[in-house]
């Protein structure tokens, strides 16, 4: 197949250390709204969180949403398994989110930012004030009416989800709203809300910092940029890297193998696993618009040798799913556990091989039924793990 090669660039924006925020701030703020808008847009930066929505355009509906008040909301939740970049953005970087938060504010007419923040994350804290109480003094320096606040998440994976986010925020139980209204137009307290994830904001610094040309010439077409990524598993060299979009996974795994890399979880447990025979046609980048298969992640990059089964891969998988299910839905509370019980029954013999193929029908629809993307994405690692390695399944 004809494949065009990207190969792997690694790029320093995120984590270099800029001393200079509150000269980006000031110079930001005095821009009109709308220019800093059309940068966003111009810098076709996405969503680092792994859905991919254009970040202009987010800033842009919810602030053409009619209201009296509007939020800016920091998602530091990190739940998908294998991804540890943001909380080093946190820890290194802080004030880059902050300036991002303060100028999204000004955008979107917010007075109040939230910063949802992991449970597990709460060594952040002390830090994070000390971080916030500095950054608030220079807003008023420079009068920008804007405070920003810490929320504590209580450990669910689903919180992630950005309404299960404002649940939670609202002190409900965190389950994911129908979609549509957007958090855009009805957000946090039912009121228009930016959402973007750390990765995101520390992205948009970038842009207000050194223009969206920058931005726009990292990556590849559709896919622009650099972007973290928390490489785990058999690698000699685990770690956080910001590499250029589009790359080859192949390339990938020269990089960050151990010579016998035999598949490479892309995105999590929420993403899709790609066996060895595949590293070669398949980018990394946002959807259907790269050569080759093209695979968007959040960031987490998990290398698997031939040391490791990947039924015990699938089965550590599903009962996190079973445990994070919300349960709101049928489809996902049953299906997940019907789907560990299902792989475990074929393991010990107890039912055919044939059954996996009923287990992959009901993942499908589970991709069609399901409320909200935790559901509905199980389907992507049982099915590439199942149609992969289909004989490590059963013997
Ligand atoms: S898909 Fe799962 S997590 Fe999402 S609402 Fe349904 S039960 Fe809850």
């Amino acid at each position: 197949m004809a494949f065009d090669t990207y190969l792997l660039k690694r790029a320093d924006f995120i984590f270099k250390n800029e001393n200079d925020w509150e000269k980006i701030l000031d110079r930001t703020l005095k821009l009109p709204p709308n220019e800093i808008i059309n940068e966003l847009m111009s810098s076709e930066l996405k969503g680092r969180g792994g859905a991919g929505f254009p970040t202009g355009l987010k800033w842009k509906l919810t602030a053409e949403a009619p209201a009296d008040e509007k939020f800016v909301i920091c998602n530091a939740d990190e739940g998908e398994p294998g991804t540890f970049k943001d909380r080093e953005i946190l820890t290194l970087v802080p004030y880059k989110v902050l300036t991002s938060m303060a100028v999204c504010a000004y955008v979107i007419g917010a007075k109040v930012g939230y910063i949802y923040l992991r449970g597990e994350y709460k060594y952040l804290v002390p830090e994070l004030r000390k971080a916030i109480k500095e950054f608030e003094y220079f807003c008023n320096e420079v009068k920008h009416d804007f405070r920003i606040k810490l929320c504590l998440g209580s450990g669910a994976y689903i919180c992630g989800e950005e309404t299960a986010l404002f649940e939670s925020m609202e002190g409900k139980r965190g389950e994911p709203r129908n979609k549509p209204p957007y958090p855009t137009s009805v957000g946090f307290k039912q009121s228009p809300s930016v959402i973007n994830n750390v990765e995101t904001l520390a992205h948009t610094f970038t842009i207000f910092k050194y223009g969206a040309k920058k931005f726009y010439d990292l990556g590849v077409q559709y896919s622009r940029g650099s972007k973290l990524f928390s490489v785990s598993g058999d690698t000699p060299i685990p770690g956080i890297y910001e590499l250029e979009l589009g790359m080859s996974l192949q390339d990938f795994v020269n990089e960050f193998g151990d010579g016998d890399t035999k598949a490479v979880q892309v995105g999590g447990a929420s993403g899709f696993l790609v066996p060895r025979k595949k590293f070669q046609e398949t980018a990394i980048g946002y959807k259907g618009k790269l050569s080759g298969i093209s695979l968007p992640t959040g960031g987490s990059m998990m290398l698997f040798n031939s040391s490791r089964s990947m039924y015990n891969v699938l089965d550590n998988y599903l009962e996190f799913f079973r445990e994070e299910s919300c349960g709101q839905c049928t489809p996902c509370r049953v299906g997940c556990q019907q789907l560990y019980n299902g792989i475990k029954a074929v393991k010990r013999g107890e039912k055919p091989t044939s059954y996996l193929d009923k287990l992959l029908k009901l993942t499908e629809t589970m991709k069609l039924t399901a409320k909200c993307g935790l559901g509905q994405s199980v389907a992507n690692s049982f099915s590439s793990i199942v149609e992969n390695f289909r004989e490590e399944m059963i013997y």
